[in-house]
């Protein structure tokens, strides 16, 4: 799934697209997906990376990627989520279901998740 530079998430990070904001700084942003299927459902996704999913991840990006994990894996925690446990999950390409081409990562949690496969 290539990059597209108006894909939703683009406009949320240049502000054309409100989002509910749980955590910013000055590589990730992280907001309340818009369809949650679980009681917290949140998107981190990197400002500057224009990746379309993580089939274009190469070993230069091995450390942003582990600092969005360690954001991702944080974020659960401020929620209250450590005890119960969550699920961190990307999408990549059609059989994943990705639906937004810009890299990014779901943090779901809150209730008992099903298998993942
Ligand atoms: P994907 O399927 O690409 O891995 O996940 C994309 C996610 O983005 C979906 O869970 C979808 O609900 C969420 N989403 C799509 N459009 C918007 C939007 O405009 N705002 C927010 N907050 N989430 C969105």
């Amino acid at each position: 799934m290539s990059y597209d530079v108006d894909n939703v998430f683009a406009r949320i990070l240049r502000g054309e697209i409100p989002s509910e904001r749980v955590y910013e700084d000055q590589e990730f942003v992280a907001f309340h997906d818009i369809s949650p299927v679980a009681q917290t459902h949140i998107l981190v996704i990197p400002r500057a990376q224009m990746l379309g999913s993580p089939a274009e991840l190469s070993k230069d990006d091995v450390e942003w990627v582990g600092r969005m994990v360690l954001v991702a894996v944080s974020i659960a925690e401020e929620h209250g989520l450590n005890k119960s446990g969550y699920r961190l999950v990307m999408n990549s390409g059609s059989d994943a279901g990705q639906a937004v081409a810009h890299i990014h990562m779901h943090l779901v949690g809150g209730a008992e998740l099903g298998p993942i496969a």
